[in-house]
């Protein structure tokens, strides 16, 4: 079975269309989304509807609950919540009422992905050192565990001993067996790996390889419309440079 995995969209319908375009050449079975469908981009309504209708599985991410009011913004850096509290705007109660019906975890065999981390899903963790990946592989029985939030793609391995390695800006891995991974697949509609292509992942559960892909897309059309909503300049010029 081939799997293809996407996350954090953000509103970048730019970059969703080259993604999905590029995952029609892949062929996969099964399509996952694994939450920020919103926020940050200036097509909140031109996103959630493609995601719903094209993939098999759609999670939740922490943008997704601001957007519903469900998380707090606070804590959010100041042009995420004016980003947000655009989006509120703009929502359409059909997308409104998608954005609500995601939920926060998918498992499916020996798989299982979530938004931020196994470990507490609905609190929005980061995953950035072993310390935090030891707790978080104690979290979930599955094997592998596909995971976004922070928009940096990064591959951590746990051997059979309980020992983690990290394979950061990893581009392809062949699982191995008595293994257990944690995957960050990157991020669609805003990556912050210094690489300003979209990413995703794709899986083959027969070979065990998993791959990130990069696809370009037109930044400066999705940096128009973001000028022309008024959306904040930071997030309009953060697109070019990928961080
Ligand atoms: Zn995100």
């Amino acid at each position: 079975m081939k799997y293809a995995i996407l996350s954090d969209v953000h509103s970048n319908l730019e970059a969703l269309g080259s993604v999905l375009q590029e995952i029609e050449r892949d062929c996969p079975d099964r399509k996952i989304f694994l939450g920020d469908a919103v926020g940050y981009g200036p097509d909140p309504n031109g996103v959630v509807e493609p995601l719903a209708a094209y993939c098999d599985v759609c999670l939740a991410g922490n943008h997704d609950w601001a957007a519903l009011g469900w998380t707090d913004i606070q804590y959010f850096n100041p042009y995420a919540q004016e980003a947000i509290l655009w989006t509120q705007k703009v929502l359409t109660p059909t997308n409104w009422a998608r954005l609500k019906g995601l939920r926060l975890e998918w498992t499916e065999g020996d798989l299982r992905g979530t938004h931020a981390t196994p470990k507490e899903p609905d609190q929005w963790h980061y995953l950035f050192t072993l310390s935090e990946a030891g707790r978080n592989f104690r979290c979930f029985t599955e094997k592998l565990c596909f995971i976004g939030h922070s928009h940096v793609p990064l591959f951590l391995e746990r051997d059979p001993s309980g020992t983690i390695h990290i394979y950061p800006k990893g581009e392809a891995l062949t699982l191995r067996e008595g293994y257990r991974y944690i995957i960050n697949v990157g991020s669609v509609g805003q990556p912050r790996d210094g690489d300003p292509r979209a990413c995703y992942a794709l899986y083959d559960s027969e070979t065990q390889a998993i791959q990130l892909k990069r696809v370009a897309y037109d930044i400066a059309r999705v940096q128009e419309k973001m000028r022309r909503e008024g959306l904040p300049g930071y997030l309009v010029e953060r697109l070019v440079r990928g961080r």
